[in-house]
């Protein structure tokens, strides 16, 4: 074993798959070896939720690469074993069939799991998550025989799961926690967008709800119990609560966790020799100050994972591009430029009550994000102006007739 060669990438996700394919594009010639715990090729995530899930792509779509991409590129694909403990000390690590591997450098690219719904009756038949394929197949499966739904959950996934059932002719019902949907990461006008789009496609939210218990009658969920008392009957749930950062393996390693495994900017870990990328990172960000971010995105995953390769081949690098987003719900495209934690003023820019616009959002008079809803060049102009780290004036962003694109350099 040469002092740089194995390079180990434990995940066959998003970041995991730009650790390897970088590797080879900037020419390393050592042994690269990804191992993931799911079965089958690397595939894309972001379809399970919605071209996938209404039917419109089949399986073969959702593949990043075929077999012969990693043949060609000499990345010795491991699928469907599991690393069940890794040991800095000796470099090794240990696969769920017991065998063990040696690495001169690791990379953990292990992503985040779902969590779980911890109510009574929640682990009955009929209670679905969307995070994998396997997933999406029982979800699709289920779509088949079901009139209606309840989704758990006004986030991401439990906005584009009820897209995809209300389009399918499945009545829905969504609950919601809070009084706003996609409250984690959207300002006011964009949720009030949504829910507008949501309600006037039939789909029945309901605000300020609690699951309190899952029904269960012969092992198969009927529906909810509410935490005003009401019964809720539907055919299938689907709960969307967010995810985690897979974080256990490095913890019993001894690497630093704060909610994700903090890495640098070069996406090294505490521990020499290493390193992590994707949904179970946590990092500061140049553009988001000293508070350490964690991102479950596409653009971190392959970002980060670009990083941790340049990395690896011994060049300077630092994780500074702009964060970057999106969700498809029916026809309409929300994409999010930047991050909008702690913003104070929203400024809109177009007709939130129409079909396209966006909204700025300010940090004492910086902008720090843009949220664009069918409004694809403010997006990607927005990008463009959080790394060069323009600001409009609130009056320039909310006025049609300005150029932003006058503004770059
Ligand atoms: C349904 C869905 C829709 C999404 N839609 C969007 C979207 O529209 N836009 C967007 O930007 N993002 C979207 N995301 C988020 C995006 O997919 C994630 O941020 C991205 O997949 C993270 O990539 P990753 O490689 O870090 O982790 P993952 O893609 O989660 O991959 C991690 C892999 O590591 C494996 N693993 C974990 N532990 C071990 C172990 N001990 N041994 C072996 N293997 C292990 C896991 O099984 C998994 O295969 C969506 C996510 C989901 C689930």
């Amino acid at each position: 074993m040469s002092s740089d060669s194995p390079i180990i990438i434990v995940g066959t996700g998003h970041a995991g798959l730009s650790v390897a394919e970088t590797l080879r594009r900037k020419g390393y010639e050592g042994e690269v070896r990804l191992i993931g715990e799911e079965p089958g090729l690397p595939y894309q995530r972001p379809p399970l939720s919605k071209q996938y899930l209404k039917g419109e792509w089949d399986e073969s779509r959702l593949e990043q690469r075929n077999s012969g991409f990693f043949e060609k590129n000499r990345i010795d694909l491991v699928c469907g074993k599991a690393v069940t403990d890794i040991d800095p000390a000796s470099r090794c690590l240990r696969l769920d069939d017991g065998s063990e591997v040696s690495w001169a450098r690791l990379v953990l690219a292990t992503g985040s799991r779902v969590r779980r719904l911890g109510v009574p009756g929640a682990e009955a038949k009929g209670v679905h998550y969307l995070q994998t394929r396997a997933d999406a197949d029982a979800l699709k499966k289920a779509k088949e025989n079901v009139r209606s739904v309840i989704v758990v959950g006004g986030g991401y996934i439990g906005l584009e799961g009820a897209a995809a059932f209300a389009q399918a002719g499945i009545k829905v019902t969504l609950l919601n926690r809070g009084t706003q949907l996609l409250s984690r990461s959207t300002s006011t006008p964009v949720s009030d967008y949504f829910y507008r789009l949501h309600h006037a496609q039939g789909v029945n939210i309901e605000f300020n709800t609690e699951v309190v218990s899952v029904n269960v009658v012969e092992g198969q969920a009927v529906g909810v119990t509410l935490d005003d008392g009401r019964s809720l009957r539907a055919d299938l749930i689907l709960v969307g609560i967010g995810v985690e950062p897979n974080t256990a393996l490095a913890e019993r390693a001894g690497l630093r966790c704060v909610d994700g495994v903090a890495v640098d900017g070069a996406c090294r870990t505490s521990v020499s020799g290493i390193l992590a990328a994707g949904d179970c990172t946590a990092f500061t960000h140049p553009l988001y100050g000293d508070t350490p971010i964690h991102l479950e995105s596409i653009q971190n995953a392959v970002e980060q994972g670009r990083i941790a390769a340049a990395t690896l081949v011994g060049e300077e690098v630092s994780y500074d591009a702009v964060p970057w987003f999106w969700s498809d719900q029916y026809q309409d495209k929300l994409q999010i430029a930047g991050l909008a934690r702690g913003h104070d003023l929203e400024v809109i820019r177009g007709d939130d009550k129409g079909a396209r616009f966006s909204v700025f959002c300010y940090a004492q008079r910086k902008l720090v994000a843009v949220e664009s809803v069918n409004a694809p060049s403010d997006h990607m102009l927005s990008r463009r102006l959080l790394k060069q780290g323009i600001s409009p004036t609130p009056d320039e962003a909310a006025d049609l007739s300005f150029s932003l694109r006058d503004m770059l350099a």
